[in-house]
């Protein structure tokens, strides 16, 4: 997919709410309308410090000598311009000075650049919540998945995954074979051809998909995972279908930006078109980066994220070690987090198809595990040969595996991460990476024993704390659908109707 296998990024940086009043032009809206000055400079900026968190010769020049170091790589900043972005101390300064609303002694090209960072964040907070899917039970179980895996790996690593409810690959396979593929992608092996047959196919599987998720959250799936969109000669074409079906323009990440430069110029522009708001670049080599800046003026690129994943890129963007990382963790250890394991780059918690196998498999992300060794859960799969048979499956996938609510024969356990500590006010505490407390409720040793054991199902729990500590079985009910509802419950599927 090109993923992202970084464990940081420029973007993650906590900004003052101030930053985005008024005075700054949104960069994700209709490009048209900013100012060219203002869309240059904050596009200059941004290809500064691509060359800086990806070039290690910028660092240590700039160490030395910034100005020279600037001019060395034709880059058109000044040391001041690009000194609050770089260097922690002067970043919290600015910090302090747009809290006070004093920011006078920063140019305004530093200014404007956070600006359109702040956007870009708000934009993945809205994103992620627009991607609640359609049906009711589809949304209740997508829920739980942002709860669970906020759980499982911290709420921090939880907030950069938007949980797309759909991803289609149109390829088996994927040409580039990076080592560090969280996904373990197989070799390129198939394309599933733009042929009339499969063109009609497409359009009813859009429709089929369409009708469970919505239009509006499945215009934020995309037509990659295991693949390489540019692999496929028609993508474009497909990428159309889906802007008509959903009125979106699917997110493209792509790890082959320079292998026909217009093509991928094409793309930019149908992108821009289509309103889609940000594509990305992986970066494989320091040679590749220079061939993009080479090959696509800044102003081209200021929508198009760059994804430093070559050897020289900054300690920030160490890639996790899951998936094929894994092979390489001696000789490759440098460019590797070493942080915590519970980790995921997945990021859809929905359907998973392949055209070429036509296939689909509900998927979720969770911290990579021997059980879940690329970081997602694969709860059911199935294929299919029509748009018909596509429906009967999902139908089946949701009947099955989302139930709506706890039902009285279900067996309450926790989920295998969860554990419970007793407080010393006799609140209950789940010590996860999700804080959920567990207050007011008698005999709280005992409950939290009944939880943790989960030998008992909802009917019997109920019945044990009447009994035991005279609680009303409301209140039981209510504290188990609560704890369900937040994804600390495993959830116990059903069998197929
Ligand atoms: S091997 Fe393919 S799918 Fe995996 S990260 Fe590289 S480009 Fe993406």
């Amino acid at each position: 997919m090109a993923m992202n296998n970084n464990t940081s990024a420029l973007s993650q940086t906590q900004f003052p709410e101030q930053e985005t009043a008024a005075g700054f032009v949104s960069l994700l809206g209709d490009l048209e309308q900013a100012p060219r000055a203002y869309r240059v400079e904050v596009a200059e900026t941004k290809r500064a410090l691509e060359r800086w968190v990806c070039d290690a010769r910028l660092r240590e020049d700039y160490a030395k000598d910034p100005a020279a170091a600037l001019r060395r790589f034709d880059l058109k900043l000044t040391p001041a311009q690009l000194h609050p972005l770089i260097d922690r101390e002067t970043a919290l300064a600015l910090n302090d000075a747009i809290a006070r609303g004093d920011t006078d002694a920063f140019p305004s090209s530093v200014l404007r650049y956070r600006a359109f960072i702040r956007e870009k964040i708000r934009h993945r907070q809205n994103h992620r919540l627009e991607n609640e899917p359609h049906h009711p039970r589809l949304a209740k179980w997508w829920w739980r998945q942002m709860y669970r895996l906020a759980g499982e790996v911290g709420v921090v690593k939880a907030d950069r995954i938007v949980h797309a409810p759909l991803s289609i690959e149109l390829t088996r396979g994927c040409s580039v074979h990076c080592w560090f593929c969280a996904l373990r992608a197989s070799k390129l092996e198939e394309i599933w051809p733009y042929s009339d047959a499969n063109a009609r196919l497409w359009r009813e599987v859009l429709d089929v998909l369409g009708g469970v998720i919505g239009p509006t959250a499945a215009r934020h799936g995309f037509l990659y995972w295991a693949t390489e969109p540019l692999d496929h000669p028609d993508y474009e074409r497909f990428l159309v279908d889906f802007h008509d079906a959903y009125g979106g323009c699917p997110q493209t990440t792509t790890a082959k930006p320079t292998a026909d430069v217009e093509r991928t110029r094409r793309l930019l522009r149908l992108s821009l078109s289509l309103g889609g708001h940000i594509d990305r670049f992986s970066i494989l080599s320091l040679s590749m980066l220079d061939q993009v800046h080479r090959s696509f003026t800044a102003e081209e690129l200021l929508r198009v994220e760059l994804l430093p994943q070559n050897r020289e890129a900054d300690d920030h963007h160490k890639k996790a070690n899951i998936g094929r990382a894994q092979d390489h963790e001696t000789k490759r250890a440098g460019e590797l987090s070493t942080g915590s394991s519970a980790s995921t780059t997945a990021c859809v918690s929905g359907f998973l198809l392949n055209m070429v196998d036509r296939r689909v498999q509900l998927i979720t992300p969770c911290a990579a595990s021997d059980d879940w060794p690329l970081g997602f859960r694969i709860l059911q799969e199935a294929t299919f040969d029509s748009a018909p048979q596509l429906a009967d499956v999902i139908d089946s996938m949701i009947d099955r595996q989302m139930p709506a609510t706890l039902e009285l024969r279900d067996p309450v356990r926790l989920r295998p991460n969860q554990r419970i500590k007793l407080a010393e006010n006799g609140d209950l505490h789940l010590v996860s990476q999700l804080s959920f407390p567990i207050s007011g409720q008698p005999q709280p040793q005992r409950l939290m024993a009944l939880l943790t054991d989960g030998a008992q199902t909802v009917a019997e729990l109920v019945e044990t704390r009447l009994e035991e500590a005279g609680v009303e079985p409301e209140r039981t009910l209510l504290l188990l659908h609560e704890l369900f509802e937040k994804g600390i419950l495993l959830e116990p599927p059903r069998h197929d109707p």
